[in-house]
């Protein structure tokens, strides 16, 4: 709203020194006053940068920047130059000060601009600097692309076992990442361990012991030790960009990867193993899948029948305070089908994961895996299949190659895909099995349970205990884990 009595401008004064130009520092400064004291305005602070200097500094410690926190806080509304370049050391400092950003008013004299009554010019200086903002997105997106089909990682630190390798000092394929043989020696003392069987916890320790410490420079963790034998970057391959803030190790698919330009520390049949025995096999379970850890399989404790899964609503009462009722929301509930209860499913879901979780930590858990006849190994079973997944892509590759023809390869591809079909089979039923067999190698049964599978976490309740809910008075809210476990009985299966 425009305030019916004029106020008078309070004007800071910005002045900048460049390297190609003349005029100074002390003569901008002057112009500038002049100029505000014979509009009658007010100088409320005078900001200037010197470009000459060995060190250009550039964000937060620039005068500028601190003008533009001088104006976020209110402490100015109009900008003085004496000229349009004075503004714009970059093209795309005119973007911090006017619309859609910032809308200061800016005053130039020379070229006698003031955005009050003309931002022509302005608008001009805007749109080529967001066109050149645009421009120079483009090319870094497409530097990216390029940089990952090469298989060059992302600018960072390496993980332990490789040193960056700064520009200057590359060879002709630009290779970013360089062993370090000392490192490298724990990443593959890891996985040896690791895949021989050795718990985390002990890796960890025995690193200690040994006088290696983590690139942070303190003690192995089970963690630590974990995050290494998840890393893709090990066997040379580079994942797939995950959003930022959202980097998830196990949710990595490794035929999703670009090979790598760089030395691999240990092979990918030893990753696909890890990988497999820390966060298990994926099945792809479709068809009769369930949403819910517990429909079908809890009962309801008074009749015994297994519950169902259903959608609850709440049913918000009006607020005095006059708005009307709050929108009602659905909720993810437990029902017995002959009508006994319908309960929030989520605090009894917990409930009974905190319990599983709780009961596999224990140290005689592994007498929970009934011992199998023949030893089908997971890990074994899993890179044979990654194998066979290469094959087929080599097949691939001769044929767009013209090394193979298609009927050939047809044969090949046929014979892959039947191999690939009872790896799987042979996979599903030694799970099936015994879904606590992959278990007796998982170190951290919190972080396993996890990142398993809906089915899995299934097969495990199922394989634990008998859960039985009961009904809660009609109105009460059961929101506590001790709440919960006095609605919800637990009856072990084994141990
Ligand atoms: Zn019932």
């Amino acid at each position: 709203m425009a305030s019916a009595v004029p106020r008078v401008p309070r004007v800071a004064i910005y002045a900048r020194q460049s390297v190609d130009e003349d005029q100074g520092i002390a003569q901008q400064l002057e112009d500038c006053r002049t100029e505000v004291h014979r509009r009658g305005w007010r100088v409320v602070a005078e900001h200037q940068d010197n470009d000459t200097s060995a060190s250009k500094e550039r964000g937060p410690k620039t005068a500028w920047s601190a003008m533009l926190k001088a104006f976020d806080a209110g402490e100015f509304d109009t900008v003085i130059v004496t000229e349009t370049s004075r503004i714009t050391r970059s093209l795309i400092d005119v973007l911090d000060i006017r619309p859609p950003q910032r809308d200061i008013r800016v005053v130039v004299i020379r070229e006698g601009i003031d955005t009050e009554l003309d931002d022509f010019m302005l608008k001009q200086l805007v749109l080529l600097a967001e066109r050149e903002v645009r421009i120079k997105t483009e090319r870094a997106a497409r530097y990216a692309v390029g940089r990952r089909l090469a298989g060059h990682p992302t600018p960072g630190k390496p993980p332990h076992g490789y040193g960056w390798v700064p520009s200057i000092e590359r060879d002709a394929a630009g290779t970013r990442y360089r062993v370090d043989e000392a490192e490298a020696e724990d990443v593959r003392r890891i996985f040896r361990e690791f895949l021989a069987g050795a718990p985390l916890a002990q890796i960890a320790r025995d690193l200690g012991d040994a006088g290696s410490l983590t690139r942070r420079g303190v003690r192995w963790h089970s963690s630590t030790v974990r995050r290494v034998l998840l890393n893709p970057l090990y066997a040379a391959l580079l994942p797939p960009a995950q959003p930022t803030g959202h980097f998830d190790a196990t949710a990595i698919d490794l035929d999703a990867c670009t090979p790598g330009a760089w030395e691999a520390i240990i092979e990918r049949d030893q990753l696909v193993a890890s990988r497999g025995r820390l966060i298990g096999v994926r099945a792809n379970h479709s068809g009769t899948a369930r949403k819910w850890l517990l429909s079908g399989l809890a009962v309801c404790a008074i009749c015994s029948h297994p519950v169902r899964s259903a959608s609850g609503e709440t049913h918000p009462t009006a607020r005095k305070a006059g708005g009307g009722a709050a929108p009602s929301r659905r909720y993810h509930a437990y029902r017995c089908p002959k009508g006994h209860f319908m309960r929030n499913g989520d605090i009894i879901d917990q409930y009974v994961s905190n319990i599983c979780v709780a009961r596999l930590s224990q140290e005689d858990a592994i007498d929970l895996i009934t011992p199998r006849s023949d030893s089908i190994d997971i890990a074994v079973l899993n890179s044979t299949r990654e194998a066979l997944k290469g094959r087929r892509q080599s097949i691939a590759s001769f044929v767009a190659r013209g090394l193979m023809t298609d009927i050939e390869a047809d044969g090949s591809l046929m014979e892959i895909s039947r191999e690939l079909q009872a790896i799987s089979d042979q996979i599903a039923l030694a799970v099936r099995e015994d879904p606590f067999a992959e278990l007796a190698v998982v170190d951290d049964v919190e972080a396993w349970w996890d990142s398993a599978t809906l089915a899995r976490r299934r097969l495990i309740v199922d394989g634990l205990m008998v859960v039985r809910i009961k009904p809660v008075g009609h109105g009460r809210r059961v929101t506590t884990s001790d709440a919960a476990a006095a609605s919800v009985d637990v009856e072990w299966r084994r141990g």
